[in-house]
């Protein structure tokens, strides 16, 4: 009950790819059930979670990379549920939302890109778009806010400003959640039926159902002109709400793996940090210290060789056995020099 095949293969958009043809409720590459994906998706949540922290860390230390995550899909599909149950799993400091609604005066003053650019996540980062400029090549032809002309130039202009992203330390995965016809008309239905999702309602969401054809046809070329090397677009089937959210789990986690965020070198000598933060602390702190200090260590040694061993796994690294042993040598030599000077200046105090 696992991924029979890595999902940023079996959803990546390829040449081929026919979205008539599409089937909303199948989960490719996974062979599990509702239950079995629940559970995956925990387990990929703690590891996200720590790949997460790395990144941030990274950023923090002058590091320039970030992870952009645009979501697109059309009503109902599971957008908001992303937002929620994937992204959070992981630390809410290092994640920014930004959601894009119809355009205020002042963005629409500017280029449609202005408003978007202003929204980029910062280093160390992950940004997530509930929609995005995507907008202006779906929407916007669609419902004609724009000449042909206009709105065909875009998918050019964005493919080349994506590159210019990841040019710049920017990693960006695009995800659109492709929800049936009739699945969407019984989600529809569900928020007029529940007096507590009815909120979640407008009636412009049936002026959007009614273009439905249209609506393929935009996304349809989205996918097959903005779906690049740099920047691909994953294609979620969405009917299956346990599916799209562990797929996009799964796609973001080895994303970030693939990054390999490491925890920062300190800029600084630790022992001579240690040795003067001592001389601030009494003698009973430092021996509480002392004895805390192999627990608090081992455990986050483990934690450290657990993640970098099933983060090697998802890259399909070989050797993860002695990769991880390695850096296990390592932190545990550490570890004991560090016992051994505090044990050193507790005794020097003695002395
Ligand atoms: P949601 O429907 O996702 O809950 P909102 O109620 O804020 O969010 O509405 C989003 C609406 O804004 C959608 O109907 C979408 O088509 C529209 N929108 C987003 N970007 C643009 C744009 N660039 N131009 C016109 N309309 C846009």
């Amino acid at each position: 009950m696992s991924w029979t095949t890595d999902p940023r293969d079996a959803l990546r958009v390829t040449a081929d790819f026919d979205l008539a043809t599409f089937d909303r409720a199948s989960t490719p590459g996974f062979d599990g059930d509702k239950a079995e994906a629940e559970a995956l998706m925990a387990q990929r949540g703690e590891l996200m979670a720590e790949l997460q922290e790395r990144l941030f860390a990274e950023g923090r230390e002058g590091g320039t990379r970030s992870l952009l995550v645009v979501a697109q899909g059309i009503d109902t599909a599971g957008k908001g549920g992303i937002a929620r149950h994937v992204m959070g799993m992981v630390d809410p400091q290092g994640v920014q939302l930004r959601s894009f609604g119809v355009p205020t005066e002042e963005e629409r003053a500017h280029h449609y890109l202005w408003r978007i650019e202003k929204a980029l996540p910062t280093p160390g980062r992950i940004g997530v778009f509930d929609r995005s400029h995507y907008e202006d090549v779906l929407v916007v032809r669609v419902d004609g806010l724009a000449e042909e002309a206009v709105w065909r130039a875009r998918y050019d202009e964005i493919n080349e400003w994506e590159r210019q992203l990841v040019e710049a330390g920017m990693t960006v995965v695009k995800v659109a959640l492709m929800v049936s016809h009739d699945e969407q008309g019984r989600r529809l239905m569900e928020r007029l039926d529940r007096p507590d999702k009815r909120w979640k309602f407008s009636p412009g969401d049936l002026r959007t159902r009614a273009k439905w054809d249209e609506y393929q046809e935009a996304y349809a070329d989205v996918f097959r002109l903005t779906s690049t090397e740099h920047a691909p677009w994953y294609v979620i089937p969405a009917d299956k709400k346990w599916y799209s959210r562990l797929a996009i789990t799964e796609i973001l986690t080895r994303t970030l793996a693939e990054m390999r965020p490491q925890w920062p070198v300190p800029d600084f000598d630790v022992a001579d940090m240690r040795a003067q933060l001592a001389t601030s602390m009494s003698d009973d702190a430092l021996r509480l210290s002392l004895e805390d200090t192999r627990e608090s260590v081992e455990e986050a040694i483990a934690q450290s060789v657990d993640v970098r061993q099933e983060a090697i796994e998802l890259r399909g690294g070989e050797r993860r056995e002695e990769r991880a042993k390695a850096l296990k040598k390592a932190w545990e030599a550490d570890l004991e020099a560090t016992i051994a000077q505090k044990k050193r200046i507790l005794k020097d105090r003695r002395g």
